[in-house]
């Protein structure tokens, strides 16, 4: 089986019946590349760059993060590379900003709402992606975002870095999408309105989930309730593809969703353009969709849309790929 994916490295990911969609990689440092490259990604999906900042005594540097950026840039050739902005807090702490402890660290003051008060460390960021822009294809998107005031304050300090550093007579790439993670339900809710004024969506199940079921991720006692195929979820799912659709834009998935055997064939018949999953994970992802046809996913996808637990959706997903 893993020589047959092989063979598959250079493929585009199209269906039986000639649907085109994305097959990216969710990374987290430009090490990563390589097993990109390997698996046959067309592009990075999902550029975790809190590993940047963890493990280490102080923020990282303009310089050492424009490196970084420009590496996994350049390795990529002309293929997108979606970076995220830092989402620090939550799970993921930095000992050397010294913020308070939380009672509910998922719910509070973590990822843009961080980068939003502490805005040197954020426009240092912006600087180095911005400089590192005119190496290859990028696309920046903000992590956790909640309401368009955020999207908007925040896409307002990136244009002034932006204007600062042509002030400078540094280059910069105009062509940058400008997009953002959806993992909370009032973002997806109204989906319709955020797509007028972002490039795209990518969709972070990981953490829609949790917010949409009210189950901490990490909790194994509550973990029966994290479900990725509650048609709540699937419902969401498709509001933000049909919301970004409707506007011309694109939506992706980087949450682990994504990469799921059984999720995949609902995603293909909800529309979605763009699937980023870890990278050991697309051959096999590809041969798949390889097999499938976009009209009976959206079959299912619509039956499952309409269906009132998990179980029968998953009975449905069984037996609309049973061939
Ligand atoms: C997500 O929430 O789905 C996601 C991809 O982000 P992270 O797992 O880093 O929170
Ligand atoms: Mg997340």
């Amino acid at each position: 089986q893993k020589a047959e994916w092989a063979k598959l490295v250079n493929e585009s990911t199209v269906t039986a019946d000639g649907h085109q969609v994305e097959l990216a990689a969710n990374i987290g440092t430009p090490n990563d590349l390589e097993g990109v490259m390997a698996n046959g990604a067309e592009g990075v999906g999902l550029y975790r760059t809190e590993f940047l900042y963890m493990g280490r005594n102080e923020l990282p540097s303009e310089e050492e993060q424009f490196e970084s950026y420009k590496t996994v840039l350049e390795g990529m050739k002309e293929k997108p590379v979606v970076v995220r902005t830092l989402d620090i807090g939550g799970d993921k702490e930095l000992p050397y900003l010294e913020l308070p402890k939380e009672m509910n660290p998922f719910l509070g003051f973590r990822a843009i709402r961080l980068c939003l008060v502490e805005q040197d460390l954020f426009r240092t960021q912006l600087r180095a992606l911005l400089r590192a822009s005119v190496y290859g294809n990028l696309k920046i998107m903000f992590p956790m975002i909640a309401t368009l005031d955020e999207f908007r304050a925040a896409k307002a300090i990136l244009m002034e870095e932006k204007e600062k550093l042509v002030a400078e007579g540094i280059a910069v790439s105009e062509e940058i999408e400008l997009g953002i993670m959806v993992e909370i339900p009032s973002t997806a809710i109204i989906a319709d309105q955020f797509a007028k004024e972002v490039d795209f969506f990518s969709i972070g199940t990981n953490d829609l989930i949790q917010y949409t079921m009210a189950a901490d991720r990490m909790n194994e006692r509550v973990s029966y309730l994290y479900q990725p195929y509650n048609p709540a979820i699937l419902r969401l799912v498709k509001m933000v593809i049909d919301a970004a659709h409707r506007e011309g834009k694109w939506a992706g998935m980087c949450g682990e969703m994504a990469g799921d055997e059984q999720a995949i064939p609902l995603l293909l018949g909800l529309g979605l353009d763009e699937f980023s999953m870890s990278a050991t994970s697309i051959l096999k992802a590809r041969s798949q969709i390889l097999c499938l046809t976009k009209q009976e996913m959206v079959e299912l996808a619509d039956q499952a849309l309409q269906m009132s637990t998990v179980s029968e959706v998953m009975e449905a997903v069984k037996v609309a790929t049973k061939k």
